[in-house]
Parts: structure tokens; C-alpha cells; sequence
């Protein structure tokens, strides 16, 4: 008789995938900080530092594949302990291949897809742990704190090439006016520099995931807040705060 598990084992978290019925499954999920210049400016930093990373636990993220244009808003709740809810576009890399001190040059081949996410941040609660030197943890990582588009597979980009995603335009809207606007090619740690980078402190696994970083433009969100979050040639995220 083989053993199971004393609780109910938790389920996969998992993203829609574009022209795919499988799922990506999500494993863990690391995010940078700080890495569009402009908004390093309006965090309180101008130089480019080594990229830095917290994390967000798997089951934050959220697949709120389908709701693009035209379609109803998914809901997201609006977190509980905050008075500051910010939103962060970003680009978000799904692992298709793992590895450790994966080179630059190779880095791109271990890429399965890209999506669109949300970074949700309660910015009180990161604002107090950073006076207090403490972990961004339950800034970062809250339920639903990570809503995520359908992933589009390398394969399917233009020429078959995640390179495709070096630029392109990435914006985020409230209630239809243009909130965060800028070019993924203002990267200061490019995709392949990250995951070349990261590959040197964790052993990167099929189902890693790593939110890239926003662009400028961050600000507080409402209940009732419709947010339209894109990045050219990805599924466009539409959610709704309530
Ligand atoms: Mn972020």
C-alpha cells in the first residue's frame, strides 16, 4: 500500500497557454526589482545595480486568461491589511527548460513562453519593511497577488523567437487612461540576463516563472478599478478590483 498525504495535497497551480488546450504549470515564482531606470528613479535608486529578487508563493498567481477586450474584467479581491495597493506591469517569463549557470548566449532556448502579469503590491506594507529592514514577504506575496494573462509560446512569436520580446511596447491603464507607459528594450537586466543570472543562484526547473520588471508609472488602485495591463504581441490582462 503506498503512502499518501495526511492533508489534502495542494493543487498545481497552472497558466492558460495560447493555441494550446495543456496548461503551464507554475513551480515558483521569482520576481526583479527595480528594473526599468525610470521607475528605479521614482523607487528612490538611479544606478544599475546587480538585479535583485523576492518571491511570490506559486498559489498567488492567478489565470485570468480571456478577459481580454471586450470581454467582463476578472475579478481580483482587493487585499485585506492595506490602504496602498499599487499595480506593476510586467512581463512575465515562463521556464521551459531548467539549469544552472546557464550562459547569456544561451539563456533564450530555456524559455517556453511569455505572459502579462500584475505585480500587486500592498505599498504600505512594503514601504514599513523596508524602514524596518524586514522581508518584503506579505508586501509581495498576498493571495491573488499575482494575476497573470494566457502564456504565449516561443513557437508561436513572430519567427519563432523569444528575442521577439526585446521590445515592444508595455503599458498598463486604470479605468481607461494610461497609467504606465515604456518599451521592453528599457530592460536594464534583459530576459536572458536574468534567467542567465538567476541560473547562478537557484537551479532554474520547467515551471519557474520570473516577473521582469515594471516600467514607471506605479500607483494606487481602487475597489472598482478596471485595469487593462498589456504588453505588445502577449495576451492583453483586464481585471477588475473588487
Ligand atoms: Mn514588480
Amino acid at each position: 500500500m503506498s503512502a499518501g498525504f495526511v492533508v489534502p495535497a495542494p493543487p498545481t497551480t497552472s497558466l492558460a497557454v495560447v493555441g494550446e488546450a495543456d496548461r503551464f504549470p507554475v513551480r515558483r515564482v521569482f520576481c526583479v526589482g527595480r528594473n526599468f531606470a525610470e521607475h528605479a528613479k521614482e523607487m528612490g535608486a538611479d544606478t544599475r545595480e546587480p538585479p535583485f529578487y523576492f518571491s511570490k508563493p506559486a498559489d498567488a498567481l492567478v489565470d485570468v486568461s480571456g478577459s481580454t477586450s471586450g470581454a467582463a474584467p476578472h475579478p481580483i479581491p482587493y487585499p485585506p491589511a492595506t490602504e496602498d495597493l499599487h499595480h506593476e506591469v510586467e512581463m512575465v517569463v515562463a521556464i521551459g527548460r531548467g539549469g544552472t549557470d546557464i550562459a547569456v548566449a544561451d539563456a533564450l532556448a530555456h524559455v517556453y513562453g511569455f505572459g502579462v502579469g500584475v505585480d500587486l503590491t500592498r505599498r504600505d506594507l512594503q514601504a514599513q519593511a523596508k524602514a524596518m529592514r524586514r522581508p518584503w514577504d506579505l508586501a509581495k506575496g498576498f493571495d491573488a497577488s499575482g494575476p497573470v494573462g494566457a502564456i504565449t509560446p516561443v513557437a508561436a512569436l513572430p519567427g519563432a523567437d523569444a528575442a521577439a520580446m526585446g521590445s515592444g511596447a508595455i503599458e498598463l491603464r486604470v479605468n481607461g487612461a494610461t497609467a504606465q507607459s515604456g518599451d521592453m528594450s528599457e530592460l536594464v537586466w534583459s530576459t536572458a540576463e536574468l534567467v542567465a543570472n538567476l541560473s547562478s543562484s537557484v537551479a532554474l526547473a520547467a515551471g519557474d516563472v520570473i516577473f521582469t520588471g515594471t516600467p514607471a508609472g506605479v500607483g494606487a488602485l481602487q475597489r472598482g478599478d478596471v485595469v487593462e495591463a498589456s504588453v505588445a504581441g502577449l495576451e492583453t490582462v483586464h481585471i477588475e478590483l473588487v
